[in-house]
């Protein structure tokens, strides 16, 4: 009997005890899933954000990821300059293929300016002449003698007087030259005396095929009632002879000499040698 009575109340306590035990589990366990059910609604969002590109938009000064932003895409356009720098065509390249400087083609192009230098005339001067205008005719005087020499030069060694070359056309009235017209003269010495019995200072020349003629002589001197002057004749090949005299530019008798004329006057210059005179006769032709 009291081995039932101990068996009965273990019983009892076993009971109790299991449902002690049941009673503390449920009773607790509602408050922890409560707390725990927003931490997990939370947590995706913070995993979503580094992840999402739209969160990168969202302007937020303060945040550093807005600096990072631009330097994340800086790289794709320093890709891109390279690429294009491989694929697209060298902007160098046209240099070398295009036509050089205008200045330094022009430079040479502008040399042929120095070239205009005159070339120097070939063409003989122009021969002072008037078509029609003949050579004035004067007196032959008293000392002219027949038969003189013919020579180019009537100036002799010892000769006194300033040396004297006449030079010039034998022309007709068109200004045409006349070769083989023969050229007389005769004058006196530099004190102003004639040679009346010999041939001195008298002598006659023949033109050129030009019709030129030269004569070397002295300047004749004065005598009384006469400027310095030369006489001479002039006989184009089958014409007339013309009888005249020539003056000197600066004589001072010139101004009271009743035959002078300025046009018969020579045009004087200085040579190597002495005087240098040019005068062109104008004739009648055949
Ligand atoms: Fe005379």
């Amino acid at each position: 009997m009291r081995a039932k009575r101990m068996m009965f109340g273990a019983m009892i306590a076993l009971v109790l005890l299991v449902a002690g035990c049941v009673g503390i589990s449920s009773g607790p366990a509602t408050p922890p899933f409560a707390e725990t059910s927003p931490a997990v609604t939370t947590a995706p969002a913070a995993t979503e954000a580094p992840g999402s590109t739209e969160a990168a938009p969202t302007p937020d000064p303060a945040a550093p990821p807005a600096a990072e932003a631009p330097a994340v895409s800086q790289e794709p356009q320093t890709t891109a300059t390279v690429d294009a720098a491989v694929t697209a065509p060298p902007t160098t390249a046209p240099l070398p293929t295009a036509p050089p400087a205008p200045t330094a083609s022009a430079a040479p192009t502008e040399t042929p300016a120095p070239t205009a230098e005159p070339v120097a005339p070939t063409e003989p001067a122009a021969i002072a002449c008037v078509p029609g205008a003949l050579t004035p005719t004067q007196t032959e005087g008293p000392y002219y003698t027949a038969n003189p020499p013919e020579t180019n030069s009537l100036f002799q060694p010892g000769m006194n007087g300033t040396r004297l070359l006449l030079t010039g056309y034998v022309l007709d009235q068109a200004c045409q030259p006349l070769p083989g017209a023969r050229v007389d003269f005769w004058q006196a010495d530099a004190a102003g005396v004639y040679d009346n019995t010999g041939y001195t200072l008298r002598g006659f020349t023949l033109t050129d095929a030009e019709g030129r003629y030269s004569m070397e002589t002295v300047v004749p001197g004065e005598y009384p009632g006469r400027t310095p002057h030369i006489h001479v004749k002039v006989t184009p090949p089958g014409g007339a002879t013309l009888t005249s005299q020539l003056y000197l530019p600066d004589a001072v008798a010139n101004a009271t000499d009743r035959i002078f004329s300025p046009a018969l006057v020579v045009e004087i210059a200085q040579g190597a040698d002495g005087l240098v005179g040019s005068f062109n006769f104008v004739v009648a032709g055949r």
